[in-house]
């Protein structure tokens, strides 16, 4: 059974489990450094371990999955039909545990940007967000 498993989906899977380097999250960051950009990744003593963070500026950017998340009026981020109680409950407290961290980092005076996945999915909406993370440094809105 382990065989059938290709390296290739077993790191994917590997990387899905640690929870970095995800696919969304890279192309942002390749983005962000293109358009010459530094910043840190994966900040693990930062309260939700930003993906992004701007360390002069003090921006954090978190990248998040639409499901996991529950991105609202997007279609990823419906909940199942079936196994509702499972899902909803856990969802839940994704959210809950969200709204927690991203408290912690304002509280720390840290700015949060909040990225979805889905804004993230063409190049077109990567350039978006590059311009919106130029834009927090100025201040603007
Ligand atoms: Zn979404």
């Amino acid at each position: 059974m382990v065989d059938r498993i290709t390296t290739e989906q077993r790191s994917r899977n590997m990387s899905r489990i640690k929870g970095r380097d995800t696919q969304p999250e890279v192309r942002l960051r390749s983005a962000l450094h293109r358009a010459g950009l530094r910043f840190r990744v994966c900040r693990t003593d930062l309260p939700g371990r930003p993906d992004v963070v701007f360390v002069r500026q003090r921006l954090a950017v978190q990248v998040r999955g639409c499901f996991w998340h529950q991105h609202r009026s997007c279609t990823g981020g419906r909940i199942p039909r079936s196994n509702v109680e499972y899902w909803k409950p856990k969802l839940a407290r994704n959210v809950k545990r969200d709204a927690e961290k991203d408290a912690a980092l304002r509280s720390l005076g840290w700015r949060v940007l909040i990225v979805w996945a889905c804004e993230i999915d063409t190049s077109a909406g990567v350039a978006c967000i590059v311009e919106r993370v130029i834009r927090e440094f100025s201040g603007e809105r």
